[in-house]
């Protein structure tokens, strides 16, 4: 679909260049990713390497290229730098280059890096904090309908874009008030509502079965292969709600919902001065909810889920009849 230049010379170019804005679109995200959840700008200050403190230089700060020349560790302390780093910028790249084969260099593809770059940035925010801040995931509702109205989202209307919308938001809701209402425990958190009334807005309401049932299924595959493997990820809190909050306690602030993003309200002082050591619980708002034990975030597979449907919806369907009411 997209329109390369025959000139094999000009087309590695066109590629190197889509895959360069890519991987930059990825160092960004770096960035969202370890400041959003504990509410630091994510224009200054210049990135610091989190052990020494040393700023990083722009030729130390090449997507992907750098971490590679210097060996994954900080120029000055040598301390290892993670290898989700260049991952990160990676899936940029891949996002950038996926967007120009499926639309070209058009609006459309742009919308599209836009959105599948605010899921990785979700992805793993929830992955490190159990988190999916309102920061994100309002304006991806929000982007949402308005690139539907466009016609550049992958909702087929606009009419199915605010149907999947609504729909993601209230089935969402209401598992998650029933669970903690029947169960006194959460379900899920309302990070993961907005996130599927995102999906829905994008994607258009016939997506949102497919996208649950991918979610839940691969999530489901996850979890038991970490009890069979014996390693639980407990989240980020260690100690058990009930020790200090008995279940069936009313939430003494009702207008701020567990797993509440710092976008909501301003982060406290105390959250701002804990500092990047401690970012994982520096990011938790609330002390009352511990995920529960062997449990694994959802958010990264609703995003997994939504990435299957967004690119492969047509070759699923074409796979499996019973998915092709959902196109
Ligand atoms: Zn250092």
């Amino acid at each position: 679909m997209s329109t390369l230049p025959p000139d094999p010379l000009l087309r590695a170019a066109v590629l190197a260049w889509v895959f360069a804005v890519g991987a930059v679109i990825g160092s960004f995200l770096n960035v969202v990713i370890a400041r959003v959840p504990v509410g630091e700008s994510i224009v200054h200050p210049p990135s610091r390497c989190p052990a020494c403190g040393a700023g990083i230089r722009w030729f130390d700060n090449i997507p992907i290229v750098s971490w590679l020349l210097l060996r994954a560790r900080c120029r000055r302390c040598a301390a290892p730098i993670s290898w989700r780093y260049p991952a990160v910028e990676l899936l940029g790249a891949l996002a950038a280059l996926i967007a120009f084969q499926r639309h070209g260099l058009t609006f459309a593809a742009a919308a599209e890096l836009a959105f599948v770059a605010a899921l990785v940035a979700l992805a793993f925010i929830d992955l490190d904090t159990w988190l999916l801040p309102h920061a994100i995931t309002w304006p991806v509702l929000g982007t949402g309908l308005a690139a539907s109205a466009l016609g550049v989202a992958a909702a087929p209307s606009l009419r199915s874009s605010a149907l999947g919308a609504a729909l993601g938001f209230a089935a969402f809701a209401l598992v998650s008030i029933v669970g903690e209402r029947v169960l006194r425990k959460e379900a899920l958190g309302f990070g993961d509502v907005w996130l599927l009334a995102g999906l829905g807005a994008w994607l258009g309401a016939g997506a949102l079965i497919p996208v649950v049932l991918f979610a839940s299924t691969q999530g489901a595959l996850v979890g038991l292969a970490q009890i069979a493997a014996g390693k639980g990820q407990p989240g980020p809190a260690a100690e058990e709600p009930e020790a200090s909050d008995p279940p069936g306690t009313p939430p003494d602030a009702p207008a701020a919902p567990v797993r509440d993003g710092p976008a909501a309200s301003p982060p406290s002082e105390e959250v701002a001065s804990q500092g990047p050591a401690s970012e994982h619980d520096g990011a938790r708002e609330d002390d009352d909810w511990v995920p529960p034990r062997h449990a694994v975030p959802f958010g990264p597979f609703l995003v997994l889920g939504a990435l299957e449907w967004l690119y492969g919806a047509h070759a699923l369907a074409s796979l499996v009849p019973g998915l092709r009411p959902f196109l």
